[in-house]
């Protein structure tokens, strides 16, 4: 910890204390109230410790070194841009004790977590909802062991955030370096676990990297660049046909529930290829909840129109059915995951299959185009990667 208690109950940061010997202090666990020393080294960051291990379960002394190191860095910096801020502080009404608190104006209070252990996705969601129904924001900010790759595990998933400016984001601190990496734009690969994002890092020891500037670059940054989704709609088929080859379930329940409609792994309507931007939060198999969607539209025939009311009222019913499952990822709200709909209906527009009538509806235009045999799907799914429409 990087904080205790004095005597008479005077907050302490370890930072601003000094070691000697001739005086007596008496520092104490801020959460436990049981005795606590000071430890400062040249190496390591300057810190609180328990004399003995047991009985606090706040303050555990198996925080790391980089979780310590992390939030000391995070706090001067904070403190060098005159941001009001606090270590370690507790949240009576919470429960809760976030590494660091700021406040970037007098209304909402900001927690900072720097997330360097593992923590049950249960009590992340605890913690993340503690925060955001007490009116507190709340950031994570990844350790080492957690750094983005290529790949998103479940773990990781649960701390991507979202952004007007940036879309999908992931914070994390290098310690060893005093760089802050953001990662952007993420979105997933379609059929592939595979993410595409940029990067971009901060040096926390420059005097511009301010909040305000990363804020200000980011924006810059995003603008410049774009979801970088390449078109791979042969590799979607093939895919498809090695699922099933290779009997991965639920593909193969794909295939039967389309085998009933009268369709095939070959007929099958491009739109159900084409990746919809927030794929990444979507755990259903993407070919299957597009075509119970196209299905649904297209068997509205009598009339032909389709209302927006009525589209987000099947979302949900498809939701109850588990017929669209979403990721467990508690920073991204249900209404933006729920968005795929309306990006699909996009697709279904600029494939001519709909037309917008007004704000809130559509008309049926045509029916989506079926493959005969497979020579044919193949050298239409090419034409159409190579054309600039997404
Ligand atoms: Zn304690």
């Amino acid at each position: 910890m990087l904080v205790a208690v004095n005597n008479k109950n005077h907050y302490l940061n370890a930072m601003n204390e000094q070691k000697s010997k001739s005086q007596k202090h008496d520092y104490y666990c801020p959460s436990c109230k049981e005795p606590v020393f000071l430890k400062k080294g040249l190496i390591k960051q300057a810190h609180f410790t328990h004399f003995q291990k047991k009985n606090c379960n706040v303050f555990s002394e198996s925080e790391t070194e980089e979780h310590i190191l992390g939030k000391g860095m995070l706090y001067q910096w904070f403190k060098q841009q005159e941001i009001p801020c606090q270590l370690e502080a507790y949240l009576p009404n919470l429960k809760q004790r976030p590494d660091l608190l700021i406040w970037l104006d007098e209304k909402t209070p900001i927690a900072i977590e720097f997330q360097c252990s593992a923590l049950s996705t249960q009590r992340m969601i605890e913690r993340t909802f503690g925060y955001t129904q007490n009116g507190y924001k709340v950031y994570w900010i990844l350790g080492e062991k957690y750094h983005f790759k290529n790949k998103l595990t479940s773990f990781q998933r649960l701390f991507v955030n979202e952004n007007e400016a940036i879309g999908c984001y992931f914070l994390e601190l290098h310690v060893a370096d005093d760089m802050l990496t953001v990662h952007y734009l993420i979105n997933q690969q379609e059929n592939s676990a595979y993410m595409n994002a940029y990067s971009t890092q901060f040096d926390l020891n420059k005097v511009e990297t301010s909040l305000k500037y990363i804020s200000e670059q980011l924006l810059l940054l995003s603008k410049k660049k774009q979801n970088k989704s390449k078109r791979q709609l042969v590799q979607s088929h093939y895919f498809l046909n090695r699922g099933r080859n290779y009997q991965v379930p639920e593909i193969v329940s794909f295939q039967k529930y389309i085998y009933k409609k009268g369709d095939s792994l070959v007929s099958l309507p491009v739109e159900v290829y084409l990746p919809v931007k927030n794929q990444l939060f979507i755990k259903s198999l993407s070919y299957f909840w597009k075509y119970l969607l196209l299905e649904w539209i297209m068997g509205k025939s009598s009339n032909g129109v389709i209302s927006k009311k009525e589209m987000h009222q099947k979302i949900s019913q498809m939701i109850n059915n588990n017929e669209l499952i979403f990721y467990v990822m508690p920073l991204i709200s249900i209404e933006s995951k729920k968005k795929c709909a309306d990006y699909f209906i996009a697709i279904l527009i600029q494939r001519g299959l709909l037309l917008a009538i007004s704000n809130s509806d559509w008309i049926i235009q045509k029916e989506p185009q079926r493959y005969k045999d497979e020579k044919e799907k193949i050298s239409n799914f090419l034409l159409l990667e190579h054309s600039l429409m997404v």
